[in-house]
């Protein structure tokens, strides 16, 4: 069985809706999806999760965000519309959402909220169970992943379903609060789901082909790392190639799960796949990559 995240742009609209659809339906094994929240649509556009968090710091300062949360909200009518999707329900929740954080709600519920409309929408696409990830993402009361608890209430209330969909980024407490990870944390959710679940493969759907050989910024020419490790993906992401959340790899490294990152606009690009161990048929190649970091010179 699979996990597949799908990213912000992978989601940003509905004509990536039905791309994600068309890639799920392809294989039958792609069972639990976990998607973000839709992100820009093009270089000037916003994300849904920045306009959430600006929107509590105006509710902080007593300001009304009925005309920003408009802007939110429009972004996922236009989806449902396109699709298909019955608004009522999603009108509903928009008010909701809407009235808690124009009336204080905590920073993290409303940067989570975002997260939580998509994975309704694409749920209701795909007509695959919606799992709240307050029910199966817990943290303790410090903000810190309780990960036995977060592997146990997977394998009891979503493994029995046999597929979902499962909002990225947050969960809760005990107590009700919501938690969310660092910046781009869907894939750390995915790769929690993934060990769970104990999926065969750990998919992370993005917008490009993977890994480069070298900064494309620097090299432009630079190929996409077919395979590498995840030793190595450690090495490439501490010297600055950001493709993945380093949260996202401990789960599914220590279970031997490995993780594709596939490109959701070029669905037959095999990406980069990365293992335990060099899993190469032939000879593997002498260098799999080279990062680095600009350093700021002497004075
Ligand atoms: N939507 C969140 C963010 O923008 C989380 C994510 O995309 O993974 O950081």
């Amino acid at each position: 069985m699979k996990v597949a995240k799908f990213g912000g742009s992978s989601l940003a609209d509905s004509k990536q809706f039905i791309k994600v659809k068309n890639i799920v339906e392809s294989d039958p094994l792609r069972l639990f999806i976990v998607p973000s929240a839709p992100g820009k649509r093009n270089p000037e556009d916003k994300k849904v999760t920045d306009m959430l968090i600006e929107c509590h710091n105006m509710a902080k300062k007593g300001e009304d965000i009925s005309k920003l949360f408009n802007k939110i909200s429009e972004r996922f009518i236009e989806i449902a519309e396109d699709l298909s999707i019955g608004i009522e329900p999603l009108l509903k929740e928009l008010k909701i959402v809407e009235k808690n954080i124009q009336s204080d709600a905590s920073l993290a519920y409303s940067a989570s909220r975002g997260e939580y409309l998509n994975a309704i929408l694409l749920s209701k696409h795909l007509g695959f169970p919606f799992v709240d990830a307050k029910d199966i993402i817990r943290f303790n009361q410090d903000g810190s992943l309780s990960q036995s608890e977060t592997q146990n209430l997977i394998q009891e209330k979503l493994l029995p379903l046999k597929k979902g969909v499962i909002p990225g980024f947050y969960g809760f407490d005990d107590n009700g609060n919501c938690h969310v990870f660092s910046r781009g944390g869907s894939d750390v959710t995915g790769a929690l789901i993934a060990r769970g679940v104990n999926a065969d493969i750990y998919e992370n759907w993005t917008d490009v082909c993977g890994f480069r050989t070298a900064d494309p910024r620097i090299v432009p020419d630079s190929k996409f790392i077919q395979q590498m490790t995840y030793r190595e993906l450690r090495e490439l992401s501490y010297m600055g190639a950001s493709v993945l959340h380093e949260d996202a790899v401990f789960p599914v490294r220590n279970a031997g799960i490995p993780t594709q990152v596939r490109n959701t606009n070029d669905p037959l690009h095999p990406g980069t796949l990365i293992n335990y161990t060099p899993q190469y048929a032939g000879q593997a190649p002498l260098i799999t990559g080279i990062a680095g970091k600009r350093v700021s010179a002497p004075s």
